[in-house]
């Protein structure tokens, strides 16, 4: 099974809450009212948070796709 990754590049969030909303097993917003990618870690400039499933990838992509700024991505993982 192939795994993906969903980048969250946080430090750009405008903290419009849209990925929360729609997604709101992977996302909230913190007490900062910044957007939390739920169990992820951070990677030198972003977070990072591993998946597998199919429909946690179409959930993540989404929840990318409804990003004003453009700073949630999914990647296959190498
Ligand atoms: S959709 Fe993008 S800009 Fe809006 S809260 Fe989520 S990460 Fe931040």
């Amino acid at each position: 099974m192939d795994k993906y990754v969903v980048k969250h590049f946080r430090d750009q969030c405008i903290s419009c809450g849209a990925c929360a909303a729609l997604s709101p097993t992977f996302w909230k917003m913190d007490e900062e009212g910044m957007a939390e990618l739920i169990g992820s870690v951070k990677v030198k400039d972003h977070f990072e948070l591993v998946i597998v499933t199919e429909s946690d990838r179409v959930e993540n992509q989404e929840a990318a796709d409804c990003c004003p700024v453009n700073i949630i991505h999914v990647e296959k993982k190498k």
